[in-house]
């Protein structure tokens, strides 16, 4: 080993320990991830994961009000800065398909301390999309991090989120229908997404859910 994936630059054989006791090369160079922001925790809207909120933040409020807040919590792990953005950039529109390994050594760790009794939904892509990429950028991370998972949610066609305005997508339509869900409804759920922009998405997953009786439904995302 090893180059690293994002840039290519020769990794010297360095490794890490990590939390289950076995030595594993880090997938990425020391200069790749000092371009990572991790967000901090403490300083996080309760419900979103909103970085440097020390409350609810505006989004998570209007929605409260209005009665369409369905997600419980989010969680998300790194900042969407420029590096971020230039590896999604990478992995989702070029295809590049072996970043699925970075992004899941990056929720990893997120991902293991949260699974306690969770069942893991990833976050599906509509068919047509799914055939013009390829692959679901949320099951590659998740089957590269090796967590089961369970498929509970077919999106229908919609509109790009990324060609809506803000407000259009906090009053997002819904795109999602449950594919067969047999669980408890006392069964926490925590969905998982690559990015978390307005929330709209995960909260439109989450409101299949809710609309059945769930309780407990949270996120993950890597990035927000
Ligand atoms: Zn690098
Ligand atoms: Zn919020």
């Amino acid at each position: 080993m090893s180059n690293c994936l994002y840039c290519g630059i020769n990794i010297n054989k360095h490794v890490t320990w990590d939390l289950f006791n076995s030595f594993r090369p880090t997938l990425l160079c020391e200069n790749c991830k000092a371009g990572l922001s991790f967000i901090n925790q403490e300083e996080v809207c309760s419900i979103c994961g909103k970085p440097d909120s020390r409350s609810i933040c505006q989004d998570c409020n209007e929605r409260l009000a209005q009665g369409t807040q369905y997600l419980t919590r989010n969680h998300s792990v790194y900042r969407y800065n420029q590096f971020a953005k230039g590896l999604m950039e990478l992995y989702k529109y070029r295809g590049d398909y072996i970043l699925a390994k970075v992004l899941g050594e990056l929720l990893e760790k997120s991902l293991r301390s949260m699974t306690k009794n969770f069942v893991i939904c990833p976050i599906p892509l509509a068919e047509k999309r799914l055939a013009e990429r390829g692959f679901n950028q949320v099951t590659a991370i998740l089957d590269e991090a090796t967590f089961n998972y369970q498929e509970l949610l077919v999106r229908e066609e919609g509109e790009k989120q990324s060609k809506r305005n803000r407000i259009e997508r906090l009053n997002a339509k819904q795109v999602f229908r449950e594919a067969e869900i047999k669980l408890s409804v006392d069964q926490p759920i925590l969905l998982v997404d690559d990015i978390y922009t307005t929330g709209a998405t995960l909260n439109l997953a989450a409101k299949v859910f809710c609309d059945k009786g769930f309780k407990n439904i949270e996120s993950l995302t890597v990035f927000r």
